[in-house]
């Protein structure tokens, strides 16, 4: 039976698998493959050794110019110490405490490749018993022989594993392999000049010039990409093969009335884009639109918009909002923007209205009795909640439009499972205040089209962003008094903490200026926490957009100085000179519905003059008097997630401010600088491109898609959007010509492994 990507390592190498899979985790011919190489050396071409950094793991390439067999002095026994000189007259020492096996083989002129951790002693540079390989070996061993001729690949560091060892295992499996089935189609790979598979993993473990291995991977992002793209493409035709019941726009209907009771007019974008949504909706297969724009945009009128067309064309439509709060704003927010279009039947309401039920987990029985009745009767032509709840309990009589609110939460999973609930499936809107570059837009929400608001509603406030450093104690101070004076202004005032911490956590100092000299508790220096409550807060991982696993909120701890707490900001600034009278209220995910909603709606109605809360308040909280955010420890933040925050305030009438404290962060020595380039521009795709850059691929796949995903192995999204344009013209082009693959089985079962990846991941959680 022939060697291919799925064999077992066992199968091939015998019993040198279990070192790869204990040290790396490989276990299959494809994972080792896969494991590329970090770097390449040239040994006709080696640096002086002088350059090697100390302390890392290096491979060298040099000549034994030396070999000495040393008394030890202080135990028994020699000690081997040989010298290995570049051409450029650099030299290492490599020493041996056991000296049995080496001495024969490290005799000078023979030409040696060694690696390990580069130390000193006595100012010279050594490696203790490093691994080595003597090419042109006079002893005939065979060990190695691959390094001869070529660049030397360097794979990341592993623990417990030689890259000697490894290079020898990679070795067997190149040799066992004839051919490898190529998911990338000939008349691809002919028109682009790309290797076949067996010859890109060849080319890229073992290149003779850098011209190959780049070659090589560039193919092998090619086909991660197509890959993608084919499996987005197979979705979107499979979607578009169920149809849909088209929703005409009614003339003179609940739109048109919305249109009419609107205090402003729609902006040209907008109108671009209700007429692009009305397309789709006309359509017999279902609408997959992601409509993305900035915080403010008016994506919301739009998403209103759209849902009464479908309600005039005799169908209900659903909004789900990531959160319960959001659910309960957006009731509040389109209730007030609808009026008497939302009375429908009631006495005052309009003739031929609609109602808006809610659905929330913190209502009463009875009340949620009446609005899953609404719902399922079609009395409510509009439904709020949040997703959770209404793909578990609703029953839509009519369903014809799904909007969901800010997608990062929302995952093809479920939008498959909500798409399940009607007999034919409904129209999908997915709404986004995150700029999505367009290499993620791509390659995550391949399968939608997209449109883009890009301009703001006339008479917006523009957000000043400023950077207050922890150690200028008198800034913190003068960022507290400013927050007095704009409250004294009639503004409102957002705080933001990164964690929730427990109400008994430590003060902060006397008179504090909240912000530097944050005292460290117990918790913070590593001891086990006291009380179950404060789990939570321990080592949760630093997140990036506190949206990824779809909680209302999620502490951002990590290690370093302990963290501002809500429950902790909330006591320092009741009793602060500047902030003590004014009226303060705590918000964060640990709290009820019921209470969060409470205090939502009390700030709302301005009887709160300041806000401490954590992330919940992020996406989507619209109070027009809110006009300052102070964010705490703000570099524990993503930049998109800043970007998100600051658009709570300046909503209304007056220009917004924010205020990003940070006490810096050793660990992260970019932090601040990323801090100012938050504050520098309010452009929110050129912080999406800016965040794609200081972050990993998963990070994105994972937090734009949860549940997504698992990540991408070769492609960056923030480099090769060239190569996406590319595999998404020929992936589309041969699933359309192709659509079941029948000529193209290796495609087929990389699309299949890919399903099976995703299976797995979302077990795993
Ligand atoms: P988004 O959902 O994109 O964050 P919203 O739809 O909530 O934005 O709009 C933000 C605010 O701007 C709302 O108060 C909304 O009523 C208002 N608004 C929307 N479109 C316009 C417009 N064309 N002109 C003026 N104000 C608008
Ligand atoms: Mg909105």
């Amino acid at each position: 039976m022939g060697v291919d990507l799925d064999t077992r390592l066992r199968t091939v190498v015998g019993a040198g698998a279990k070192r790869l899979e204990d040290a790396r985790g490989l276990r299959t011919v494809a994972d080792l493959l896969n494991f590329l190489p970090r770097t390449y050396l040239d040994p006709a071409r080696s640096t002086s050794f002088r350059e090697i950094p100390h302390g890392e793991d290096v491979v060298v390439v040099g000549t034994v110019t030396e070999a000495v067999l040393h008394q030890m002095r202080a135990r028994k026994g020699r000690m081997l110490v040989v010298t290995v000189s570049d051409e450029f007259g650099g030299r290492i020492k490599l020493t041996f405490f056991k000296p049995f096996g080496h001495q024969d083989r490290l005799v000078p002129g023979a030409r040696v490749v060694c690696s390990g951790q580069v130390g000193t002693y006595k100012e010279t540079l050594q490696l203790t018993h490093p691994d080595y390989a003597v090419l042109d070996d006079p002893t005939g061993k065979s060990s190695g022989g691959w390094l001869l001729g070529g660049l030397v690949p360097v794979y990341p560091a592993t623990p417990r594993l030689s890259p000697i060892v490894h290079g020898d295992l990679l070795d067997l499996v190149l040799h066992a392999l004839t051919d490898l089935p190529d998911p990338l189609p000939e008349d691809v790979r002919a028109r682009k000049g790309l290797p076949d598979l067996l010859e890109a993993y060849t080319l890229v473990h073992r290149p003779r010039t850098e011209a190959d291995h780049r070659r090589a991977r560039w193919r092998l992002k090619y086909q991660e990409a197509f890959v993608i793209q084919a499996a987005l493409a197979r979705a979107r035709l499979a979607s578009d093969a169920t149809p849909a019941v088209p929703r005409t726009p009614v003339p003179g209907g609940l739109v048109d009335a919305l249109l009419d009771r609107l205090p402003f007019e729609l902006t040209d974008g907008q109108r671009a884009v209700l007429q692009e949504i009305h397309d789709d909706l006309r359509r017999d297969v279902p609408m997959h639109r992601l409509l993305q724009g900035e915080v403010g945009s008016g994506k919301t009128v739009l998403a209103l918009l759209a849902m009464l067309t479908v309600v005039d064309a005799g169908g209900q439509a659903a909004l789900l909002a990531p959160t319960e709060v959001l659910a309960s704003q957006h009731h509040r927010g389109i209730t007030a923007m609808l009026g008497p279009i939302a009375e429908g039947g009631m006495l005052g309401g309009m003739d031929n209205g609609t109602r808006v039920a809610l659905l929330t987990g913190s209502q009463s029985a009875a009340e949620r009795r009446k609005a899953l009745l609404a719902a399922a009767s079609g009395e409510a032509g509009i439904v709020i909640g949040t997703h959770a709840l209404i793909q578990d309990t609703v029953q839509l009589a009519e369903l014809g439009l799904v909007v969901v609110d800010e997608q990062h939460r929302f995952g093809v999973e479920q939008r498959d499972a909500l798409r399940a609930k009607a007999a034919l499936a409904p129209h999908v809107l997915v709404m986004t205040a995150t700029p999505i570059p367009r290499t993620v837009a791509m390659t995550v929400y391949g399968d939608m089209t997209t449109s883009t608001l890009r301009e703001l509603p006339r008479g917006r406030q523009p957000i000043t962003t400023h950077v207050v450093t922890g150690e200028k104690e008198r800034w913190v101070g003068r960022a507290w008094v400013r927050v007095a004076e704009e409250v004294r202004g009639g503004g409102q005032v957002y705080v933001v903490c990164p964690r929730i911490g427990a109400e008994d956590d430590p003060d902060l100092p006397a008179g504090s200026t909240v912000g530097p000299g944050l005292p460290m508790s117990p918790r913070g220096q590593g001891a086990p926490a006291t009380d179950t409550d404060a789990d939570a807060d321990a080592d949760a991982p630093a997140i990036e957009d506190g949206t990824a696993d779809g909680g209302d909120d999620e502490d951002v701890a990590g290690p370093g100085p302990q963290l501002h707490g809500v429950h902790q900001v909330a006591r320092a600034l009741r009793a602060l000179p500047a902030t003590r009278d004014l009226r303060l209220e705590e918000l964060h995910g640990r709290m009820t519905g019921e209470e969060k909603d409470r205090v939502m709606r009390a700030f709302s109605a301005g009887e709160v003059d300041v806000l401490v809360s954590t992330t919940v308040i992020e996406v989507g909280v619209d109070v027009p008097d809110a006009t300052t955010m102070v964010v705490l420890d703000a570099d524990r933040f993503g930049i998109s997630q800043l970007h998100q925050l600051r658009g709570r305030v300046g909503r209304g009438g007056r220009p917004g401010l924010c205020l990003l404290v940070t006490q810096g962060h050793e660990g992260d020595p970019g932090a601040v600088e990323r801090l100012q380039q938050v504050a520098a521009t309010t452009d929110g795709f050129e912080l999406a491109r800016l965040d794609l850059e200081t972050r990993r691929e998963g990070d994105v796949l994972g937090a734009t898609q949860s549940g997504g995903r698992s990540g991408l192995r070769f492609l960056r999204l923030a480099r090769d959007e060239d190569l996406i344009v590319e595999a998404h013209e020929a992936a589309w082009a041969t699933v359309e010509a192709d659509p079941d693959l029948a000529t193209l089985p290796a495609l087929r079962r990389e699309l299949d492994r890919l399903d099976a990846e995703r299976a797995a991941f979302l077990e795993r959680g």
